[in-house]
């Protein structure tokens, strides 16, 4: 299945449009994605076992994430070695856990306003939505637990990111519209293998990231064994699962996102989103990270 929130609505994609899963299912399955994964199996039950269509049209800038309010989003840092390597960091002996706060996430095709610290950079990463509670899951047995994939931007202001004492990751990472996910919840059965997809992202179509989620240093079965090992992982929540190597801080000379730039991430099965980047203005407010 690849499904999609479109106008807030979960919705299934078919040949010809997108299914209402509330309208198709009369009311069984409410239209919001997350009550949906509260209930992932009795939903894929039913959806395997309906007539669906036919579909409404649709376009991409009507889509949301399709996890648009997720309870925890977490994110790992250094999960590729030639990421690691360009960070001029050790590569980690534990996955490297933070958060980016949920009210950064957003849909897919977006234009994002650039904070004024400036040093706003990219990073294409496989987003994993958890189908089932989990808590102290085996690797082996963990792929179970997810519902499907998405691509995602862990877009990141650097001077925030690294402001002091203590690294603001979660914050610097967590700006308006930095979580952009979609455009589609891909289930596991759609792809050929789920451990090894080509990801890679542009800007203004030069090609800057490109790699294999295969050389994931803690991969996804992992993740959910190291993660639910500390605390239960939720229908619904989300795993960024880390960047490969091309980052823009990593360059020289540095090269972050300007008013104009167009920023297209993609996953091999799984799609492509889109960013536009336009300057904010500066808060009266703000305490910029020097
Ligand atoms: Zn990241």
């Amino acid at each position: 299945l690849r499904l999609v929130n479109l106008n807030r609505r979960f919705g299934i994609v078919v040949e010809d449009g997108v299914v209402d899963v509330a309208e198709a299912s009369d009311g069984r399955f409410g239209p919001e994605p997350l009550g949906v994964l509260s209930r992932w199996d009795e939903f894929r039950e039913w959806a395997a076992s309906t007539e669906l269509g036919p579909g409404k049209p649709w376009t991409a800038q009507e889509l949301g994430s399709p996890v648009p309010n997720p309870r925890q989003v977490f994110a790992i840092g250094l999960n590729y070695r030639a990421h690691a390597t360009e960070a001029e960091t050790a590569v980690p002996e534990l996955p490297a856990v933070f958060t980016k706060f949920p009210a950064s996430i957003a849909g897919p095709d977006i234009t994002v306003t650039l904070p004024p610290e400036g040093n706003v950079d990219w990073e294409v990463e496989l987003v994993v939505v958890i189908g089932a509670e989990a808590r102290y899951v085996a690797p082996e047995g963990a792929w179970k637990y997810v519902a499907g994939l998405m691509v995602g931007q862990d877009i990141s202001e650097r001077k925030r990111q690294l402001a002091g004492p203590v690294a603001q990751f979660s914050l610097g990472k967590s700006y308006e519209g930095f979580s952009p996910t979609g455009p589609y919840l891909v289930t596991l059965d759609e792809l050929a293998d789920p451990a090894d997809l080509a990801l890679s992202c542009t800007v203004n179509g030069e090609e800057v990231q490109s790699g294999r989620t295969s050389q994931m240093i803690f991969d996804v079965p992992d993740l959910i064994a190291h993660l639910s090992s500390v605390l239960p992982l939720l229908p619904g929540d989300v795993i960024f699962t880390g960047t490969p190597s091309g980052v823009g801080v990593a360059r020289n000379p540095p090269r972050f996102l300007a008013e104009g730039d167009v920023l297209e991430s993609s996953i091999e099965g799984l799609g492509t989103i889109r960013q536009r980047f336009k300057q904010g203005s500066l808060s009266p407010w703000a305490v910029l990270a020097k």
